[in-house]
This record gives structure tokens, sequence and C-alpha cells, in this order.
């Protein structure tokens, strides 16, 4: 069995079982399974995006900038133990990803690069696809060239799936729709109780909680909130609204052209020619949520369960 065989089996036995959690232990109740933009998030940036941006990331860009720098079959750490290579390239991928997410968040031009992500109003399992183009051809370039140059073949072909798998997953976890309650914990490791935070559309939250997998980098460098860790003391122990402050598009090329240049998103997806384009993404949803919903429970309308999932 290969490697990559077998991280996408692990994954989709982890979003299974963060689907699952989701569904008994919900971090905001009421949620549903496909809230407004699950198709954007689903075909669009998971599977259309990833699959290009991939191909580009590593055959255009890393695999060039190897051989031009003379780093092929470099090897320099290649004696290392995958598991302190994994945690070696864990650690200090996530460092930079503080510091460039709080650059993101304090730029106004890097800020065009991220507030695709911080547009979803529903934030679940999948919330974490959505990523501006530019933001991953950035963000990932940065995290698998170093890998590649400093790893024979062989090895970075073991260690390049299992960090990808380890992003992956940990992307659903601080996302997912979970009522963890991991206590102290959460000074050391990310989950969904600072994360969902860093999504709140609430002013006290917008340059805070930039750590995605390592919540100490928050915590050292002064930035983390989690209302009932101490010090911390808020009105209220979870965010009431997620999402940006202002109008922003719904389809997936509009929210690039939006990045580059401002527009009246109203005006725009009212347009005679674009409305049914913009409206038939959340429809084609709304109507697989209620095949869904109407199959599984005659009485969808009264129950707990169909207030959360399908
Ligand atoms: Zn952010
Ligand atoms: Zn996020």
């Amino acid at each position: 069995m290969s490697l990559v065989f077998l991280t996408t089996i692990i994954l989709l036995c982890w979003m299974t079982f963060m689907i699952t959690l989701e569904r008994f232990f919900p971090y905001t109740k009421g949620m549903k399974f496909f809230r407004e933009g699950w198709w954007l998030d689903m075909v669009w940036y998971t599977l259309i995006q990833s699959y290009f941006l991939k191909i580009l990331i590593f055959d255009y860009v890393i695999a060039p900038s190897e051989h031009a720098l003379g780093m092929a079959e470099s090897g320099y750490l290649s004696h290392w133990p995958i598991w302190a290579l994994v945690l070696f390239f864990l650690i200090t991928h996530d460092l930079y990803i503080y510091w460039f997410h709080r650059w993101q968040h304090n730029s106004k031009i890097l800020w065009r690069t991220h507030e695709a992500h911080h547009s979803v109003k529903t934030v679940d399992w999948l919330a974490g696809s959505r990523s501006h183009v530019l933001e991953i051809i950035i963000n990932q370039t940065i995290e698998f060239a170093p890998i590649i140059f400093l790893l024979d073949v062989e090895t970075a072909a073991v260690v390049v799936p299992i960090k990808a798998l380890l992003d992956a997953m940990w992307g659903m976890w601080i996302h997912a729709n979970i009522d963890a309650k991991t206590g102290k914990l959460q000074y050391f490791i990310n989950g969904p109780e600072m994360h969902q935070w860093h999504h709140a559309n609430h002013q006290e939250v917008f340059y805070a909680n930039y750590a995605t997998k390592f919540a100490f980098f928050d915590w050292i460098f002064g930035t983390g909130f989690l209302p009932g860790l101490k010090p911390l003391k808020h009105q209220f122990f979870k965010p009431r609204e997620f999402g940006l402050p202002y109008e922003y598009p719904r389809d997936y090329f509009m929210q690039h052209w939006f990045s580059f240049w401002r527009f009246d998103v109203k005006k725009v997806e009212n347009l005679p020619g674009l409305k049914p384009y913009i409206e038939w993404q959340n429809t084609l949803t709304g109507w697989i949520g209620k095949i869904i919903t109407h199959s599984g429970n005659a009485d969808s309308s009264s129950s707990q369960t169909s207030r959360t999932e399908p």
C-alpha cells in the first residue's frame, strides 16, 4: 500500500470522525451541515484549487528552484529519524505561519490574500479550506521547499505526505464546530476553542490567535485570546458572530477579483446576467441538504439532529 493511499484513507476516517463529533458535540448549536458556501469550499477550494496548486507549487516552483539553487539530492537532514524531521518542520513552519498570518492581519495589502479565509460565516470542519490562491502558493511553497531542499528524494517522499496529512487533519480540527474543552492544553496546542475565536467577527479578536498548531506562539508573543483561561476575562465565552464585518462576494472567481479590485458586491451580484450564476451554488447545496434531511427524518423541523446536520 502506498503512503499517499494510506494517508488518504486516514484523512477520510478523520473527516468522518470530525463530522460525527460536530453532530454530537456542536460548538455553535443549530448549524446546518450544508451551510452557506459548502459547495464553494468543497468543490472550488478543496478539490479544484488544491489539485492545480499542488502541481504548480511542486512542479513549477519548488522543483525548478531546487535545481537552480543546486540543492537537488543534497539530503542534509536525511539522516534524522522521520519523527524528528516531521516535528522539526511542524514547529518551524508554524512559527513562520504565526508571523506571516500576523502580518496578513496587520497589512492592508496582505489582508487581501487572507480575507477569503475569514469570509466563512459558519465555521466547520470544511471552513479551513477556503484560502486565496496567493496565500496557498506563498505558504505551501515556504512549507514544502525546505523539506524538498534538505532531504533526499526517498526521505522527502515520506515526510511530505505525513506533513500534508497532519496539516489537513489539524486544519479540520481547529475549524471544526466541536465544543472541545481541552483546558490548559490550549496554552500549548491549538484546537477549535482558540481558532473559532480567531474567525469571530468581534473587534477584540481581529488581532489574536494567529498560530494554527502550537498555541504557545500566541501566548509567548502576547496575542493569545481565550476567555476562561487565566488571566483573561471576557463578558461571554463563545463568539456570537463569524465572518467579515463587510460585504464579501460568494463566488470563487469574484472573491479573487475582489482581492485585486474593490467593487460594490451587492450591486454586482444583482446584475441580471450574474444573479442566477451566483445563486445556483447555494440552491444546489440547499437541495442536497433537504433531500438528505427528509430521507433521514420525516419530521426534521423539530429534531435537534436536523438542526445541526441533515
Ligand atoms: Zn486570520
Ligand atoms: Zn482559520
